[in-house]
Formats: structure tokens, sequence, C-alpha cells
């Protein structure tokens, strides 16, 4: 055990599920629970529960579920020790340090410092004598000194080994450096630096720890941008790049724009509450990420090709969300960047304007739509009238769609009415439909889930629901905890992972010690939580727990009493007599 025992004993004390949850998802009362939309899926009806009473959260949408320490781990995407860190932090207490040199916690600590090494390192060299054609670079476009200094630009050798060396000198050994991803080792295994003459943009996470790199190259070299690879620290899907200021800025609304320079020159600009993406197109955690921080996400990509395909794909990503989006198109096939620095002083103010008059998705999507039909020809009016409204249909927002279907209207020659109706049409077959889609997705998940984590079930379905439901009531029941544990025998469980939470249970007890689901979390995985947090959520509290108890445990005596259809067919006749007179025996 990393932490002590006392320490998550004290913490439970001090961390309300409600109250944390609470912060990140707005709840709603709901019977002895709370209910709200789930955080971890795209969803429009709730099916995201809490328990204050029990500790525990529970999905059934997407079957996510565990203690208060499981939803830290997975919203803000930490391990089992920095969650109890942050957690404990919110609730003013300090854990104890001397586990901070476990196994992979100490890796991350060393890597985190092996990145602000790097980071310092790097932002030196671009004053040092090698580093006058990257300073030069920077300065060429527009950037400040200031700005320079609040993002930590660095300038990477051309050597191959400065790095290396100085962080040797530094106390890291190759290994952590190449685990870091600063270093790369050469065929006879001697660590030589990744990033060679590049100009460097650290990337840093919401807590302030250096987390990867991006490298861009001044030359016309390919690649012209190289990252930080995935490492214990860093992963590029799950990241934003200056995040960390602009999540302070974003007053109900972020920029996502497509490169570093791009963030860099719009929050120089004055507008900090830019965003890009590491160096790839948007990801569903991602925007998971965006939607914490603001309703309205205005989307400003390059207005070459390449830049238009990806704004259609951010578009079918952030849609679900529910955010409000916005799509900003700079004039000229310029990039933001460009366009500030082209008006000069004049930057800023202009670019403001493009922001305000903005149009949202759906307009976006019309003019892509528009561009595919000839509407003079009556069939291609009719087709693109047709797609038009469908998608004037996702627009939440009657008065909303009502804009577009008087600008429909004009713009065709048809009356305004048959186009209203034709929306409403669609708008009602598009609800329809996204709530059959939830329905069966949820169907799916359950019954997948099931299979995943305790693929016995299906064998001993009546004895596996049995053991969920003891369990489900040991963990939040001591008394019921105390009075089974010296009467049933592990061996009475058929399947493995009940079993094997039985035990966990059973230890504990056996030495006097608390049993809820906080005080077992840091034993299982998040899918064994998910399980586990599933139990509880689907066996609700019994009126008489000491004789549900006795029953539970009556179907898992007799259970263990029946042949398995193996030993069925194994039997000689004695055996499969007696085994019929078992069964009548019960039936009576
Ligand atoms: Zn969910």
């Amino acid at each position: 055990m990393p932490i002590p025992e006392e320490f998550i004993q004290e913490l439970k004390s001090r961390c309300d599920i409600a109250e944390v949850v609470s912060s990140y998802v707005t709840l709603k009362k709901a019977g002895r629970g709370l209910v709200g939309l789930c955080p971890f899926h795209n969803e429009k009806s709730p099916s995201f529960s809490v328990s204050p009473e029990n500790g525990f959260f529970h999905c059934f949408g997407c079957g996510v579920g565990g203690d208060v320490i499981s939803f830290i781990k997975r919203i803000e995407n930490l391990d089992y020790v920095e969650a109890v860190k942050l957690l404990a932090q919110r609730a003013g207490m300090t854990v104890p340090e001397d586990n901070r040199h476990e196994g992979m916690a100490a890796l991350k600590t060393r890597i985190y410092e092996a990145n602000r090494e790097a980071a310092r390192f790097f932002h030196r060299q671009l004053y040092a004598p090698g580093g006058k054609e990257a300073l030069a670079y920077l300065r060429k476009r527009r950037l400040t000194e200031k700005t320079i200094i609040h993002f930590g630009l660095g300038y990477s050798p051309g050597s191959r080994f400065e790095l290396v060396n100085h962080l040797r000198s530094k106390g890291f050994s190759p290994s952590e450096m190449v685990q870091a991803n600063l270093a790369s080792l050469s065929r006879n295994g001697n660590p030589f630096d990744r990033f060679s003459d590049r100009v460097m943009f650290p990337i840093i996470d919401l807590r302030g720890n250096v987390i990867g790199f991006g490298g861009r190259i001044m030359s016309d070299i390919k690649p012209k941008y190289l990252n930080t690879a995935e490492t214990p620290v860093f992963n590029k899907s799950r990241n934003l790049f200056a995040l960390q200021f602009a999540k302070n800025k974003a007053k109900g609304r972020l920029i996502l724009v497509e490169g570093y320079m791009d963030v860099i020159a719009l929050h120089q600009a004055g507008f900090e509450n830019t965003v890009a993406t590491l160096g790839t197109a948007l990801t569903q955690e991602q925007a998971t990420i965006i939607k914490r921080y603001c309703d309205e996400v205005v989307l400003c990509y390059d207005a070459d090709e390449a830049g238009q395909k990806a704004t259609a794909r951010a578009i079918d990503i952030l849609r679900p969300t529910g955010l409000k989006l916005k799509i900003l198109t700079v004039p000229d096939g310029k990039d933001p960047d460009e366009f500030i620095k082209a008006h000069g002083d004049q930057g800023p103010a202009r670019f403001r304007r493009l922001l305000e008059n903005s149009g949202n998705d759906v307009e976006f999507r019309l003019r892509k739509l528009r561009s595919r039909f000839n509407t003079e020809i009556t069939e291609q009016r009719v087709a693109f009238l047709t797609e038009a409204a469908k998608l004037t249909a996702t627009l939440e927002n009657t008065i909303e769609q009502d804009v577009y279907i008087s600008r429909l209207s004009e713009e065709l020659n048809v009356e305004k009415n048959a186009i209203r109706q034709m929306v409403r049409k669609y708008s009602r077959y598009q609800n329809r439909e996204y709530a059959r889609k939830e329905q069966r997705e949820i169907q799916r998940k359950i019954s997948a889930r099931d299979d995943r984590i305790n693929t016995e079930k299906t064998f001993h379905l009546r004895a596996a629901n049995a053991e969920e439901a003891l369990l489900a009531l040991m963990l939040t029941n001591a008394d019921v905890a105390a009075s089974v544990c010296p009467a049933l025998s592990p061996e009475r469980f058929m399947t493995s992972f009940n079993r094997k939470v039985y035990e966990v249970i059973r230890e504990r007890i056996g030495r006097g010690a608390d049993c809820t689901l906080m005080n077992i979390s840091g034993v299982f995985s998040d899918q064994e939580m998910n399980a586990i947090a599933g139990m509880l959520a689907s066996h609700p509290r019994e009126p008489d727990p000491p004789a549900a108890a006795r029953e539970y445990i009556q179907v898992l005596e007799d259970e263990s009493q029946m042949l398995t259809p193996e030993q069925i067919v194994a039997a000689d006749d004695q055996t499969l007599m007696e085994q019929l007179q078992k069964m009548k025996e019960k039936k009576k």
C-alpha cells in the first residue's frame, strides 16, 4: 500500500463525493442520490448518478464508476497517487512524503524534473551565441521579449549532445532522458539529443508541469514540427497547448487554432483564451476537456484546404458535446498569425471584428453544401433544400432555426412555412434517433462490460447475481460485512472476480479495518472499479440487510452444491442421482 491507510481514512472523512463531483458536473437531486449529465461520454439525458451516502458514482450509459478517487483519476487524467494528492490539497491535507519515490509516481516526478531542466536549458540557449538565428526568427515573427519569456520559448542546439551532457551534469540518467523522450539512444547505447537545431515550445499542463515540447525547424527540412512522443507524463490527445493560461481567461469562450505560433501571436494580441491541439486533429478527449472550460468554441483554422477539412472534422467532434460553435475564417487565405501581423497596429482590432462576426457551424456547413449544388436546376434546388433543412434541424434553438429558414426562403424563393415544416419534421426525427442511439449504446455497453471484467458470470448467472448483491451489501453496511465474513468461505464464490473482491473485503474486516469503496479503491484497476460501482448502483438499499445477506448466502450454498455442465458430463450414475435428489428437495 503506497499511501498509509490512516491517511485515506482521514481523507475519506473530509471529502464529500457530491461536493467534489459538483465542481465538474451539475447535479440534481433524485431520490436518495444525485444525477447529472455524464462528463465521460456525450449524452442528452442524464444517466450519471452519485450516491453521497455510499460514496460512489456510476454511469449507466458508459459504465464508468468508482469512489471519489476514481472520479478524480479519470476526470483529471491522473494516476492513483496523484489523485489522492489533489484531493488532499482540496481538503487541506498533505500526503506523507515517503511514498513519492515508488514506482511510476517516482518516474513521473523525475520526468517532470528533467523536462523543467530542459526547458530552462533551451531558454538560455536562445540568448547564447548559437541561438542567434532562432532568436532572430522569433523576433521576425514579431514576438516581444515579454511573450518569449511568458511562453518560455527556447532553442535546442544542433550538436546533438549539449542537452544530454547538461542533464547528466544535473544527475539525470540516460534511461530517464530517454523515458522523457528528450534523448534517443545511438546504436552503441549512448544517448543523444532528440531535438536538434529547433525553436522549442514547452508544453505545460494545468498544474504548471512541463510535460513535453514542440520543436519547429527554421529551414525547410521535414518534419517542420517535431513533438514529444507519448511518455508517462505526456499524451498529446489529452492535452492542449496554452490551456494553462487560457482556462483563466476563457470567460465562457475558447478560440481553437492550428499551431503553436498562432496561439502565441493571438495571446500577444490580447486573445489569451486561445489554445491549439498538439500537432494532431482534435480528439474526443480534448473536446471533453474544452467543454469543462467554456460554453462556446471559435474554430479558427487555416483557410487552405487542409484547414477546412480539419474544421469539418472538428465540428463533427465538438457538435455532440453541446458546445456552441463558431467558425472564424481569416480572409485572403492567411493564418491568424499572418493576419494580425499584416495589419500592424490595427491587427488586434481587426481580428476582434472577425471574431464577433464569425458564423456558426451550420453556416459553415451550409456554405459547403451550397457549393455542391446548382440551384438553377429544379431537381438540384430541391435536393439542396432537403439537405439544408436537415442541417438546420440540428440547431437546438428554434429561433436560430428560423433565421436560416428565412434566409433559405429568400435565397431559393420558396414559401417560408414549407421550409419550416420540413425543418421541424427533421428535428423531431433527429431527436428520436438520438434518444434511440443513446439507448442502444447503453444496452451494448452493459452487455459488453459484464463480459470483460467477470468473464465467468454468464456461466453462473444466479450465483454471480447473489455474489454481487452480497458484496454491495457488505460495502455499504459494516455490521453485515462483519457478520458475513466469519460465516462464508471465499470458496463459496463461483466467479473469481467476485471472489477477489470478497477476499479484499474479508482481509480488511479480519483485522478490524473499515471497509467501504474508498478503502479498497487502491487495490483495483479502473475497469474493476467500474464493475464494483456498477454492483452498488444496481443493488439499492435493502429494507432488512441481515435477512437479505442470509438469503444471498443461501443461494451461494445451493449453487455451490450444483454440478457444473462439465461435471455432469463426467459424472457416474450414482452422483447424477444424488444431484437430481438435491434439485427436487430445493424445489420443495
Ligand atoms: Zn457516462
